[in-house]
């Protein structure tokens, strides 16, 4: 592997895709860099009495459609090339689903299991007082990522509201709904990636039931379990950070929920679930008809791509295929449904949530999901057509189908016409 970042790896999806479309270059000089990364360090008080430092970080990839928009992860591992990457892929995504913003990221570098909940109170409120003059209703909109929820989210959305002297819920997504949050925030991503495949079913070869393995029990992968599930599929495998279970005949999903949500983890419940322990990296190689990615980044890659045997990968994380492992997928005839259009529909009912908390008008959740079911199923179309007609893969198609749109905002907005004279 060479030193190149995480971000220069995803920049080759952006040159393969201009390489389909007539795209001034003027447009690939605006997306190749983030336009601002503000780093700072976050200095809390522990429990113990203690004070411990934070590294922090918010990125504001590109505004040309509108306010960037993206979650904050809380992760050990976090990193700045990480944040501007995720922030990248959000720009990206949010053109995607025609969404009235730009792209965004945060983070901090923490285990936050390793934090009690005042300090993570502590750490979620510092972190808004560092940004709150990056952030704001109309300029940039965090939400919850990788190991930040809805609580977190109420405490950023209450510690803004009491720098700025005013309410202003359109700041944050994913908040608690007693505080201005959406119905149906909390299972999008899920919602939205289940949408989209039960509408393609047929191109997919996936009509009827179907067996399904699940990478990473998070948000993502709870929710995504428990649709399929319900919608007549099978679940043969799960994993989440410390192992994997495996069981052909499929598990018991709501076991396995309310397991997790007391704290346990998915190798732990093996035996009552009457599922086989596999090594987490087997997990990938499951005969399943669907992989559904819902991890982090870079989880399948040129060592471990030829192992898995799924028709379809639906990628409800972000990043998790490499582009050169996305060369040996297409090359089986597994289709891959990209993350910025798979994923999308945590970001959706972000935006579903900023228009409702603007408007002062809240929708029911029969609403949330028409709309959001609407919105997924006629992107996801756009997406597929396009990877038919230029005979494409589906991530080229939504890179084409997002920079198209793009590259018409930063035109609409450049001095290129003027110098052209
Ligand atoms: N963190 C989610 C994502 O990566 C949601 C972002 C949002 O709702 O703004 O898409």
């Amino acid at each position: 592997m060479t030193d190149d970042t995480l971000l220069d790896r995803a920049l080759i999806r952006l040159e393969e895709a201009a390489s389909h479309l007539q795209i001034d270059q003027d447009v690939i000089e605006k997306l190749k860099y983030p336009r601002e990364t503000t780093k700072t360090r976050l200095l809390i008080r522990m429990d113990d009495g203690s004070r411990k430092s934070f590294l922090a970080w918010r990125c504001r990839y590109d505004d040309t459609r509108g306010p960037t928009k993206g979650g904050i992860r809380f992760h050990p591992d976090s990193t700045i090339e990480e944040v501007e990457t995720l922030a990248f892929w959000m720009t990206f995504k949010c053109a995607v689903m025609n969404l009235p913003y730009g792209g965004g990221k945060g983070a901090v570098r923490v285990d936050p299991h390793a934090l009690s909940k005042t300090e993570l109170e502590r750490l979620s409120r510092a972190y808004m007082q560092a940004f709150a003059s990056t952030v704001g209703p109309d300029r940039d909109i965090p939400a919850p990522d990788v190991y930040t929820n809805a609580m977190i989210m109420g405490w950023m959305a209450d510690e803004y509201n009491q720098i700025t002297g005013s309410v202003s819920p359109a700041v944050i997504t994913g908040k608690p709904i007693a505080l201005g949050g959406s119905l149906g925030r909390n299972d999008a991503t899920a919602r939205g990636g289940f949408y989209l495949v039960r509408h393609l079913a047929q191109e997919l070869g996936l009509s009827g039931s179907r067996t399904v393995a699940i990478q990473g029990f998070g948000n993502a992968g709870q929710f995504f379990a428990q649709l399929a599930d319900e919608d007549g599929n099978k679940i043969v495998a799960v994993s989440d950070s410390t192992g994997a279970i495996h069981k052909p005949d499929g598990l018991d999903v709501a076991r396995l929920i309310e397991g997790k949500n007391a704290g346990r983890h998915v190798a732990d419940m093996a035996a009552e679930l009457g599922a086989a322990v596999i090594p987490s990296d087997d997990l990938i190689a499951v005969d399943a008809d669907l992989l559904v990615p819902a991890a982090l980044e870079e989880m399948i890659t040129v060592d471990n791509a030829a192992s898995i045997k799924a028709k379809v990968v639906l990628e409800l994380a972000n990043g998790p295929v490499t582009a050169e492992a996305d060369k040996i997928l297409t090359d089986k005839g597994i289709v891959v449904l990209p993350d910025i259009l798979a994923n999308a529909g945590g970001v959706t009912v972000s935006y579903f949530e900023w228009v409702q908390n603007r408007q002062g008008f809240y929708w029911d959740l029969e609403e949330i999901h028409a709309r959001l079911k609407k919105m997924m199923e006629r992107e996801g179309r756009a997406v597929w057509a396009i990877a038919q007609d230029r005979s494409v893969s589906v991530r080229s198609a939504a890179y084409i189908h997002a920079l198209g749109r793009l590259a018409t905002a930063i035109e609409a907005h450049g001095t290129q016409p003027f110098f052209a004279g």
